[in-house]
């Protein structure tokens, strides 16, 4: 395997991975087109961020997502990213 390229997930903004704080995933579909990816299951490229209201500010401000996945993320995104965050209070573990 090489190191370049990481199956985990990542934080654009902390870089924290894995799902300890809830990573939401922003996916650009194979026609360029960006969504958040409530499900994690859209094919496409996918970049991940917190479900918190920093990280998003954070990837957003500093085009984060934008840079990682190589295409311009219309507000709407984030829009979707915060009002998620917003709803998510953190450890958990328990679904709805
Ligand atoms: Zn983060």
């Amino acid at each position: 395997m090489r190191p370049r390229h990481i199956p985990q997930r990542t934080c654009v903004s902390c870089r924290t991975t894995g799902e300890k704080r809830g990573l939401l995933r922003v996916v650009r579909q194979p026609d360029g087109t960006v969504l958040f990816d409530p499900t994690g299951k859209r094919s496409g490229r996918g970049a991940y961020v917190c479900a918190s209201a920093a990280c998003i500010a954070l990837a957003e401000k500093q085009r984060r997502l934008a840079r990682s996945l190589k295409v311009e993320i219309s507000p709407t995104v984030f829009e979707a990213l915060r009002a998620c965050a917003a709803e998510d209070d953190p450890p958990s573990g328990t679904e709805k």
